[in-house]
């Protein structure tokens, strides 16, 4: 007797584990995940030929081929050159309802930095330092994973493959505008809309914040004599900006900083203005330096242009002829408040709370053209984990030594086609 009671606690036992290892994941999940694991290889394939094969912005002729071919063999409806290299893939579910959107974008940068992996860049002097590379290669697997269960779907996916979102640190005519002003939005009217950005936390992390997401920001443009010493003029301009920086701490440096961090319990990032500045141009005339200054409150951030205004004009002179504007803040991101605190409920239920990072406070980054997109159209822009330590990999876009842990892959494949599954299945 007491045996066989001891055998139906058991059978007990077994059947609530099963039962809650159905609950984690629903069938339709767990779909995405075997068919995640089935393409990843093909997938990383796919990444390490766009990445040994970049192309600056709007020149993404290859690239955007390799796209478009790539969603008509999954018999999606394709359209090529939006806005120049762009393209659009939609995909039609089984039922009517909510049109959902994802963006990737495709372009490279100009990068004389040694590419730290083995299947570097065969282009010299352009590189994937950006992560874009990945991004593309998401986007192809988000279509692939949702293809395959299309007889499930209700709605339609689009795809946006966007040119061009490297811009530089003062606006200028980007892809998400180009692709627009082409019809983007004639062809497809996206009920949601979302996008990811490769970032220099952990793999298998992302980071899904509510309402505004990178800190205010001027461009600082100046100017001097060509004639002039730059490397000594920079110098000069540097050690005045930094008396204006709120923390002596190197807040781009710091972001990834386990305490002081955008992810820390002890986040500078609430409260802080910053500045840096870039290599000085040279054309026949001058010289232009471009910079940033970023801060948490726009009204002080104002303020701070004036005076810093103030001081770089007393150290021009007749024989540097100095200059220095400040540009508008044209990146303005901002994830539907509602749908960032769906999203990150849901994919913390279905993949663990290790899987959300939650950041305090704003980037001091200079954002991203998906801003333009994000417009009029409600939905997020999440960022993704790449970095590895055990690996020695660190993902900060931009940096000498950027690179991915290509896990990121599956874990944005998974994630995002399941996010998109249950927004096409919301009211
Ligand atoms: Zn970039
Ligand atoms: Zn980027």
């Amino acid at each position: 007797m007491i045996k066989h009671n001891h055998l139906r606690q058991l059978a007990l036992t077994c059947l609530i584990v099963l039962l809650s290892q159905c609950q984690n994941k629903e069938p339709i999940h767990q779909l995405v995940q075997s068919r995640t694991d089935e393409i990843y290889d093909s997938l990383v394939a796919i990444r390490r030929d766009i990445h040994q094969h970049p192309e600056m912005s709007f020149k993404e002729y290859r690239t955007s081929n390799l796209v478009a071919n790539y969603l008509e063999s999954l018999d999606l409806e394709v359209h090529r050159n939006i806005g120049g290299t762009g393209v659009i893939g939609i995909l039609q579910g089984a039922e009517e309802g909510k049109t959902i959107a994802w963006r990737a974008d495709m372009d490279a940068l100009a990068s004389e930095y040694p590419d730290v992996v083995e299947f570097a860049s065969l282009v010299e002097g352009v590189r994937h330092g950006c992560g874009h590379d990945v991004h593309t290669t998401i986007g192809l697997g988000l279509a692939n994973v949702l293809s395959s269960i299309r007889h499930r779907l209700k709605g339609k996916v689009v795809f946006i493959f966007q040119p061009a979102e490297e811009t530089p640190i003062v606006r200028v005519y980007s892809g998400a505008q180009a692709m627009i002003d082409d019809g983007l939005f004639n062809i497809v009217q996206p009920d949601e809309l979302y996008a990811t950005h490769i970032s220099d936390f952990a793999v298998g992390k992302v980071s899904i914040y509510p309402g505004r997401l990178f800190a205010h920001l001027k461009p600082i443009i100046i100017k001097f004599n060509s004639d002039s010493d730059a490397e000594a003029i920079k110098k000069r301009i540097e050690d005045q900006l930094i008396k204006f920086n709120s923390h002596s701490t190197d807040l781009w440096e710091a972001m990834g900083d386990p305490k002081i961090g955008i992810f820390g319990d002890s986040t500078l990032f609430n409260d802080f203005v910053c500045s840096r500045v870039f290599e000085a141009e040279k054309d026949e005339q001058e010289y232009i330096i471009y910079g940033q200054l970023a801060g948490s409150d726009p009204e002080q951030l104002i303020a701070t242009s004036k005076q810093i205004k103030e001081v770089i004009s007393n150290i021009s002179d007749s024989s540097n002829a100095l200059e220095i504007e400040f540009g508008e803040d044209y990146y303005n991101h901002y994830n539907n408040p509602e749908l960032s605190n769906l999203s990150r409920a849901f994919i913390r239920n279905l993949y663990g709370s290790t899987a959300i990072m939650r950041p305090h406070g704003l980037v001091p980054g200079s954002g991203d053209d998906f801003s333009i997109l994000q417009e009029n159209i409600p939905g997020g822009y999440y960022a993704i984990g790449g970095s590895n330590a055990k690996k020695g990999i660190i993902s900060a876009p931009h940096s000498p030594n950027f690179a991915v842990d290509e896990s990121a892959i599956s874990y944005g494949v998974s994630y995002f086609s399941s996010l998109i599954i249950e927004r096409l299945n919301s009211e």
